[in-house]
């Protein structure tokens, strides 16, 4: 089974194909991804209008490009996949009809993707990973800890009440004069840092739902800089420090109260699985690595280029559905918001 699969909710343009073999293990046949990061800079962060054109004038240049690293044609592929949503809803249709169009010329099968389901099963991919597992998705716009009990089966555990946690690297990362996107930058800062410098709040810490808050921790930063200001770089070193430690406090602290909550709605979780955009972080990783192994869990955390946004997961959620026949026709509407615990298999 191979599935070409197109990604366009933000500001990555991308095209993927993936096959699954005879054990149903998954491949990744091409992977083409280009970033609109510079188109961006300047603003400090997406805006929706430029990147739904740069979408439009890349798209079809990317599709030609994975089929031909792939060396494949339209014609062999089994299905067509895009990201329907979530996401900045002028360059969710730009994928969502290019695919549909693709699907309809080949007369091949069309499955929208949940963009956040292609997160959560990217560990399928890249792993052999058994439902039901404990996936922590932390990305820009979304931060969860979500029980995956089977494709289209999600529990949500917990969320975030403002922030995202990626949110909250850029965000702090732009008060200090770091560049966008500032979850690298920050973490590149703290490696020469002291974490222990400024005393910053752990929000949620210990509380029985395993929601996140993020905005006073953001805050807390903002007045320590102002108070300190100017800044040398060794008070930015020390405040991206601190900050990353009180971020890896809270999330250790979460996932452990989600695991208790994923006990009570699962039973045991096959592994613990990280995914979205933090997740390429190493300090975030070790942590949750030490985590895992005093719970009793693997700890999966699919390579940082498939942690960010990229194709081959929506791909690879396409083929997880067009086996089990979970096809879309051609009206599947674009989601600005398409939250996980919404769909059914
Ligand atoms: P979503 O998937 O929610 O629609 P998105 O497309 O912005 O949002 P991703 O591409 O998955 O999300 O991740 C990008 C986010 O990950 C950014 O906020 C970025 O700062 C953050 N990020 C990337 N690398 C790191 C890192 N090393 N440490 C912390 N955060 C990081
Ligand atoms: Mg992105
Ligand atoms: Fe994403």
């Amino acid at each position: 089974m191979r599935i070409l699969g197109l990604e366009t909710t933000c500001d990555e343009t991308a095209a993927a194909v993936v096959s699954c073999d005879g054990e149903g293990r998954g491949h990744i046949l091409a992977n083409e991804v280009l970033s609109q990061i510079a188109e961006h800079a300047a603003y400090g962060g997406v805006v929706p209008e430029i990147a739904a054109r740069a979408h439009v004038e890349s798209l079809d240049l990317l599709v030609a490009r994975a089929l031909a690293r792939a060396g494949l044609d339209l014609s062999d592929m089994d299905g067509i996949a895009a990201a329907a949503g979530p996401g900045l809803i002028g360059g969710v249709i730009v994928g969502l009809t290019a695919a549909k169009a693709l699907a309809l010329v080949a007369g091949k099968p069309f499955i929208a993707v949940n963009h956040l389901e292609g997160h959560a099963l990217t560990a399928r991919l890249t792993d052999s990973v058994a439902f039901p597992y404990l996936l922590l998705l932390a990305s820009g716009g979304h931060t969860q800890l979500v029980c995956v009990r089977g494709v289209g089966d999600y529990i949500r555990l917990g969320t975030t009440i403002d922030d995202a946690i990626g949110e909250a690297f850029d965000k702090t990362a732009k008060m200090l004069g770091l560049p966008y996107p500032g979850g690298p930058e920050v973490e590149k800062e703290a490696l020469r840092g002291d974490p222990e410098r400024f005393n910053l709040p752990r929000p949620m810490l210990r509380r029985d739902v395993p929601d996140f808050s993020l905005s006073g921790l953001k805050t807390a930063v903002r007045l320590e800089a102002e108070r300190i200001a100017p800044l040398s770089a060794t008070d930015v070193a020390d405040l991206c420090a601190s900050f990353q430690a009180a971020v890896v406090d809270v999330i250790v602290d979460r996932s452990r109260v989600a695991l208790r909550a994923f006990h009570a709605a699962a039973g045991n979780p096959t592994a613990l699985v990280v995914a979205g955009g933090v997740a390429a972080n190493q300090m975030i990783r070790a942590a949750l690595q030490r985590f895992a192994a005093e719970a009793g869990l693997r700890l999966v955390t699919p390579p940082p280029a498939l942690c960010t946004d990229n194709a081959a997961m929506i791909a690879w959620a396409g083929l997880e559905r067009l086996r089990l026949d979970l096809t879309d026709d051609l009206t599947a509407p674009a989601r600005a918001r398409w939250p996980l615990d919404s769909m059914r298999a």
